[in-house]
């Protein structure tokens, strides 16, 4: 009798059961359907092409970016006794001709392939006759110029897919769930009526916490000193907050270690393994860090700033727990963030589609933040999985505080606003609510709007966090412009601002949200 995807996952794996969405994805490929899965880093999405690759006849081909992780995929799949072979620029031209005389012979069984080797003359030559019978593309959204990774060699997948003699099923991998990023690989590698799969972004050993607060260094060493012994990452915005938070560290005495580009290659490979090998228990790293890290023991992240998206903030929660033990993850959030992020996306990207559409990201990640429903549930729903309970692991759900009718408050914004007639930024509002005696303001004549100073009780920042968690819940809407230096943005009112202001709708929040902020 033949063998079931669920006797390969045994047989050769060791495990007894599949996750949720493994089996149907294979079952997808096996029938030979092209595939898109997006799963979440550590969602095991390996297993989803090596068992196909075992089932169906011939050669898996399987595309990765990645190279220093090849190696150890390939010496992973030897060791439970499948052939296979790995191909990029590592290999010396001996080695290249006797993988080539190997696949010749018919001796693999899956071949991990970069992307830049798919030129390879003498590989495409010898491979378009064999029976190959799926490719596999890891980190597929590196096709797309939306996605964070977006490289050139990928977009010509499609290229060498043409020119093998039957076309295999196609499946691509990616942890990246946008809508751009789906459409752009689907058409990239112009996947044949896809299965479709969103799976697996539910990560329910990890306690989601967003702390706002302005104490970050206090928060982490406090944090630290009840965690003594335990392995985690700390990811800060820029590469000079990764240096002054590792100095800090280290002058403390912890064993810790750090990771950004502007490290020579050398130094981030020592350290990167030093924190993988268990040497050291701390890495401080920018985002750089991180992609392909399968260290199932990470305990704890923290992040010292917002993320830029919310892609990247669960890919780079993600590497907690992998091990499926609890593992917590931090966010230590302040409105500065949010600058320091506009700033660095405005520097970085020239774009200006792409610079909106970054800003677009921002905007829902800080969203998340100020919302006060359960947090897991807003990122599930965010990458299309549906969470149908409250998680109670996250500092939303588990934050008490009595939900406090904010109407009036409310109403106070929103008429100020109407009074202000223009669209205008957070920070002047803010000024003009509490009765700032800023000249723009005066010069503006606000001091003479009916709201100037109504709501003086409130702290600036405190009043900021609220017409923001305002925003993230629909009553406000932010407007981006272009300007001179970057894109700024405004608010505007719109149809739930004015039944707020009508007394039509109430707005209601958590106390603890604005209260024991800051
Ligand atoms: P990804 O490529 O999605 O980041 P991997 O394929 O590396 O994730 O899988 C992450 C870890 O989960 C690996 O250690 C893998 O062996 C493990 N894993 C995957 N599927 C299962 C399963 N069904 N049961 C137990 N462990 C699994």
């Amino acid at each position: 009798m033949s063998l079931k995807p669920l006797d390969i996952l045994t047989k050769y794996y060791g495990y007894t059961n599949f996750r949720r969405g493994q089996e149907d994805i294979i079952n997808s490929i096996i029938n030979r359907n092209d595939v898109l899965a997006i799963m979440p880093t550590g969602g095991g999405k390996s297993i989803c092409y090596q068992v196909p690759a075992l089932l169906l006849d011939g050669i898996t081909l399987v595309i990765s970016p990645l190279i220093s992780l090849m190696k150890d995929q390939v010496d992973a799949l030897k060791t439970m006794g499948i052939n296979a072979t790995y191909i990029n620029s590592s290999l010396s031209s001996s080695e290249f001709n006797e993988i080539l005389e190997n696949i010749k012979n018919n001796e693999y069984k899956i071949i991990y392939v970069a992307p830049e080797r798919l030129d390879s003359y003498e590989f495409i030559n010898l491979i378009k006759d064999k029976n190959v019978s799926q490719i596999a593309v890891d980190e597929a959204h590196c096709v797309s110029q939306w996605g964070h990774d977006f490289r050139i060699s990928y977009t010509k997948i499609y290229s060498f897919i043409e020119k093998l003699l039957n076309r295999p099923v196609v499946t691509a991998f990616t942890a990246t769930a946008s809508q751009e990023v789906r459409k752009d690989i689907i058409a990239s590698l112009r996947l044949l009526n896809p299965d479709i799969y969103i799976t697996g972004f539910n990560r329910e050993n990890l306690y989601i916490n967003i702390v706002k607060s302005s104490s970050k260094n206090k928060y982490i060493i406090d944090y630290l000193e009840n965690h003594k012994k335990e392995n985690g990452i700390i990811y800060a915005a820029t590469r000079k907050d990764v240096e002054k938070i590792y100095e800090g560290l280290y002058k403390r005495g912890y064993s810790v270690s750090k990771y950004h580009a502007g490290l020579s290659q050398e130094e981030r490979k020592i350290n990167q393994e030093d924190f993988i090998n268990d040497k050291v228990n701390i890495i401080v790293a920018t985002n750089a860090f991180g992609m392909g890290i399968d260290k199932p023991n990470i305990r704890w992240v923290i992040h010292y700033n917002m993320p830029q998206s919310i892609e990247n903030y669960y890919q780079e929660i993600g590497r907690a727990g992998r091990d499926n033990q609890k593992s917590e993850c931090i966010l230590l959030f302040s409105p500065g963030d949010i600058h320091i992020q506009q700033y660095l996306i405005d520097i970085s990207i020239d774009n200006n589609k792409r610079k909106l559409f970054q800003h677009e990201k921002l905007q829902q990640m800080k969203d998340l933040i100020y919302s006060n429903d359960c947090y897991r549930k807003s990122i599930l729903s965010y990458f299309g999985e549906t969470l149908l309970e409250e998680c109670n692991n996250c500092s939303n759900c588990l934050t008490e505080g009595e939900i406090i009718d904010k109407t009036l408050d409310a109403q106070k914004v929103i008429s100020c606003i109407y009074r202000m007639k223009k669209s205008y930024g957070v920070n002047i509002i803010v000024d003009v609510l509490i009765g700032s005696k800023n000249k723009k303001l005066l010069d503006f004549g606000f001091d003479e709007l009916s709201t100037y100073g109504i709501m003086k009780e409130y702290s600036n920042e405190n009043l900021k966090i609220f017409i923001n968690t305002l925003v993230s819940h629909g009553y406000l809407e932010l407007v981006k412009n272009i300007g001179y230096n970057g894109t700024y943005p405004t608010v505007k009112l719109n149809d739930l601002s004015m039944k707020v202001l009508k007394g039509e709708v109430e707005v209601k929040f958590k106390e603890t949200i604005i209260s024991k902020s800051l």
